[in-house]
């Protein structure tokens, strides 16, 4: 999408819907990718026909009858991942609510805790500005365009930072594992709203940081979290789990 696109228009849900140019867009077999700027959630306004409205780098608006949470489900149809490392994460690093897709710079910010409903998502990779003015989140794309979305509550920088903070943690624990291979990853060149987040030297990020130096430890506490949501009954929950640790520490090594 171009900036000429829609001209110096700011695009909304409410503009989209209004001057219908979603017409110019087909119903697809439409994937969450990391062209998607912003998911807009129009199901709460009944008739229009569809549910959600997709901005997307280069197929422009996008409309489905898919749910956000549909699509943003979706996602771990496509690379069989989905919410996993950005919940474990989040459960690791503290962070309680708002929880974002993460994997790598591949992220994407709910503006409403998005665990039972429909809410707009951002791809903060793609904004370079934001700012909140009377429950809207006005965006600048790297790309130029300017978008608004819905922020009904909260403060944007501080849930931003946690974002950014996950976002930064799943690209170290790949980079740390992909560096043990003599591969390297590389960052996009262009981080987008991440970029000022990154050099951020508060605590949260310090510790971070460090806890991500150990890779052997995260993958600990990766297998700890996925034992944990198991559900094993109280009583006999830490013997279960002492063999199922066993036993997953068997696969790490010649026997
Ligand atoms: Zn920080």
């Amino acid at each position: 999408m171009t900036q000429q696109a829609f001209g110096n228009n700011r695009i909304s849900k409410e503009y989209l819907l209004e001057h219908g140019f979603y017409l110019r867009s087909q119903e697809g077999n439409l994937v969450i990718d990391k062209n998607v700027i912003v998911v807009y959630d129009v199901s709460s306004y009944g008739k229009v026909g569809f549910n959600s409205i997709i901005v997307h780098v280069e197929a422009g608006i996008i409309v489905t009858k898919k749910t956000s949470r549909q699509l943003m489900n979706g996602v771990c149809e496509t690379n069989g991942w989905g919410f996993t490392l950005a919940k474990f994460l989040a459960s690791y690093l503290g962070v309680k609510s708002f929880i974002p897709l993460v994997n790598a710079y591949f992220t994407l910010m709910p503006m409403r805790g998005a665990i039972k409903g429909n809410t707009d998502w951002i791809a903060p990779l793609l904004i370079r500005q934001a700012r909140v003015k009377n429950e809207k989140l006005n965006l600048i794309t790297t790309q130029g365009n300017e978008l608004q979305v819905d922020f009904p509550k909260g403060n944007f920088e501080q849930r931003m930072h946690d974002v950014a903070l996950l976002n930064e943690a799943s690209f170290l624990f790949s980079k740390r594992m992909f560096a043990f291979g003599v591969c390297e990853l590389i960052p996009p060149k262009d981080k987008g709203y991440f970029e000022s987040f990154e050099r951020c030297n508060c605590e949260d990020h310090q510790k971070m940081r460090a806890m991500l130096q150990n890779l052997s430890n995260m993958i600990d506490e990766f297998e700890k979290y996925l034992l944990h949501r198991l559900e094993i009954e109280e009583i006999q929950k830490n013997e279960i789990l002492k063999i199922y640790f066993q036993n997953l520490s068997r696969i790490k090594r010649l026997n």
